[in-house]
């Protein structure tokens, strides 16, 4: 099914992933009471309504993080929770000027004037914390404090279906990519920390590119970050969106592959890795 260029995919019996034109996904989490959109994509289009189609029940939303292509289209909704430590992040990405930028060069949009941009929230934020649970009825969701790729980043574990939400935390190619990201070796203490629930779920998705990965993409980052840390990685130079910035792991000629075949690799910016 497609409308307003989103399209979705049911994947359990309480979740839905959401996939806007660009090819971000969110997710929707539908309990008998209530239900969660973790993340609301770019919001090219009218992401509330759209929701309205697949759930009856009222609607909350849980932002991961505060990056524009997770948090378009937020402003549509009343009730929206962000960790704190994001802040920061959110007051620079959705100042005019970065905004502007944003939808001239990431989204390709034909914009004279701000106000065309797919609103994003505007309100007092909700706070979201480490272990805060939602218990939606029938379906919880714990929220888990993954600092690294923003100083705010959370996972999302759906505990009664054994699934976990990565989101931008841990991934094919996470991105330590700004002043607001952490250094490796905080990153590293992140990623042991997500390492403690690693008993409780059995699927992890994604929000970019193939949306899910094998439970052992949280060790090959772990991997990644202590060979930075050693000095022992491949140190690729990448430019990415104006950062001088280095790949952990060289990739096959013309791919997003690492040479090994194994998934999870790190970006990260040579002033900070210790
Ligand atoms: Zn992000
Ligand atoms: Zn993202």
């Amino acid at each position: 099914m497609s409308n307003y260029g989103y399209t979705h995919e049911k994947l359990s019996p309480h979740l839905w992933r959401i996939i806007d034109r660009t090819g971000v996904c969110c997710y929707l989490v539908e309990g008998t009471e209530k239900a969660c959109l973790l993340d609301t994509t770019n919001g090219l289009g009218d992401i509330k309504e759209y929701v309205q189609r697949l759930t009856d029940r009222p609607v909350f939303v849980v932002l991961t993080h505060a990056h524009l292509d997770h948090m378009g289209s937020s402003g549509l909704f009343e009730e929206v929770y962000l960790n704190r430590e994001d802040l920061p992040v959110y007051r620079f990405k959705t100042s005019t000027e970065h905004r502007l930028s944003d939808a001239r060069n990431r989204l390709k949009l034909q914009v004279s004037d701000i106000s065309e941009l797919p609103p994003v929230y505007a309100g007092e934020f909700r706070p979201l914390r480490d272990g805060q649970c939602f218990d939606l009825g029938g379906i919880t969701i714990e929220m888990i404090s993954v600092k690294g790729h923003t100083p705010g980043m959370m996972c999302a574990l759906l505990k009664e279906e054994r699934i976990i939400i990565f989101g931008d935390a841990c991934g094919v190619a996470v991105m330590l990519m700004d002043e607001f990201s952490s250094n490796v070796s905080e990153y590293r203490q992140s990623l042991l920390h997500l390492k403690e629930y690693e008993d409780q779920y059995d699927v992890v998705y994604r929000n970019h590119g193939t949306f899910t990965s094998p439970k052992e993409l949280l060790d090959h980052v772990i991997e990644c970050c202590d060979l930075v840390l050693a000095g022992k990685d491949d140190h690729v130079p990448i430019k990415l969106y104006g950062h001088d910035l280095f790949l952990c792991h060289q990739l096959k000629p013309g791919t997003h592959e690492r040479m090994d075949g194994k998934e999870g690799n790190l970006l990260y910016l040579p002033e900070k890795v210790k």
